[in-house]
């Protein structure tokens, strides 16, 4: 392996952050190829197979736009693959998309997959990556590629934590020495606070909204704890009673009390992580702080509402999206280090 380490990252070699919401594949220097939803649009038959109309960004659109036959498929919404076909689909496409743009040779790839993946669905990653043409595949764990990618000291006999709040899962790791000390995985994470503010707005305002409204909602005005000025939204939506289009204003409080039952449900697994970290490595956090990644780390004063529930400082990563994807070239980089934590099963 110490060949690895004298050559460093092969110029073909790719890192694929496949996300439960979004897909970025990088090349060496963090030249990002590929930064797209990991959404599929399906058109559903009863008499032959599903045929894969869209991928990524095309099929985002069509979400919540679609006649009945058309379905836009999330295959790793909540952490877990839901369609291994669709999935596998998914991943060659986007593979295939990056070898247009630089016409790789057969690269290697490694494949950042959410913490909880079972061994056979780790397996369907890798199968699917080989099978779009890599050279080797290699998988690492979210929450160690989040902490790498943010820059965390994690190959120090020092401990570390790092908290990914993606669409579907938040992962918390605790790391230390090049390794994931203690792990875990909720499925609290942006997708079930779009979720929220669609219930609260329905609730309050007899309006019903789709995903991608309330989505644009959270990243316009969402907040975790009170901010110095309040924020205002129109939002356009279809009033429950009336049956027609209407548009209403809300606020920041609004939806700061939409999403405060999920804030504090991260806030909660975050605490219980905290409660069993060795005492050694506690010095540590106390001395370090606490690392937010992902981008449910850009809710505003995310980072404040932890502090605050925790005592410990708490700061967003640079560039939290692109944390992981980062992290995943650098642990490529670093194969001969790190290659007694890479899962490669
Ligand atoms: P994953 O790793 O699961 O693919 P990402 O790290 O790409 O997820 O983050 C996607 C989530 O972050 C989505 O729920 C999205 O709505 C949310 N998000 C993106 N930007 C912002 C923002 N500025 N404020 C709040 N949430 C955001
Ligand atoms: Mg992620």
């Amino acid at each position: 392996m110490l060949f690895n380490k004298l050559l460093g990252w092969f110029s073909h070699d790719i890192a694929i952050d496949l996300g439960t919401a979004n897909t970025i594949v990088m090349i060496k220097g963090h030249e990002i190829l590929i930064n797209e939803p990991s959404v599929v649009a399906v058109k559903v038959d009863k008499y032959k197979d599903d045929e894969i109309l869209a991928v990524g960004r095309e099929a985002k659109e069509m979400v919540g736009k679609t006649p009945d036959n058309i379905r836009a498929v999330r295959p790793m919404r909540d952490g877990v693959i839901a369609d291994f076909n669709i999935t596998e689909k998914m991943i060659r496409y986007f593979i295939e998309k990056a070898h247009k743009r630089k016409n790789f040779m057969r690269p290697r790839i490694m494949v950042c997959v959410p913490y909880g993946l079972t061994s056979v669905e780790r397996k369907a990653v890798k199968e699917s990556a080989m099978s779009a043409g890599a050279r080797e595949v290699f998988l690492i764990e979210e929450p160690l590629a989040a902490a790498i990618g943010a820059g965390l000291p994690i190959q120090e006999p020092q401990g570390s934590l790092v908290v990914d709040i993606g669409g579907g899962t938040t992962e918390i790791g605790v790391l230390s020495l090049g390794g994931l000390v203690i792990s875990r995985s909720i499925r609290t994470a942006g997708d079930k606070i779009d979720g929220a503010i669609i219930e609260y707005v329905r609730k309050k305002f007899n309006l019903l909204i789709g995903d991608r409204t309330a989505e644009e909602i959270k990243i316009d005005i969402g907040s975790a704890a009170p901010l110095d000025e309040i924020l205002v939204k129109q939002v356009k939506g279809r009033d429950q009673i009336s049956g027609l289009l209407s548009t209403i204003e809300i606020t920041s409080e609004d939806i700061r009390d939409a999403i405060k039952d999920h804030i504090k449900e991260m806030g909660n697994a975050l605490k219980s992580v905290l409660e069993v970290v060795p005492p050694d490595l506690a010095g540590d956090i106390v001395e370090n702080g606490i690392v937010l990644t992902g981008g449910g780390a850009l809710i505003r004063n995310l980072d404040k509402y932890f502090s605050e529930m925790v005592k410990l400082p708490v700061y967003v990563g640079d560039e939290p999206l692109l944390a992981v994807a980062k992290g995943t070239g650098k642990a490529m980089e670093n194969m001969s280090v790190l290659e007694k934590i890479i899962a490669n099963s």
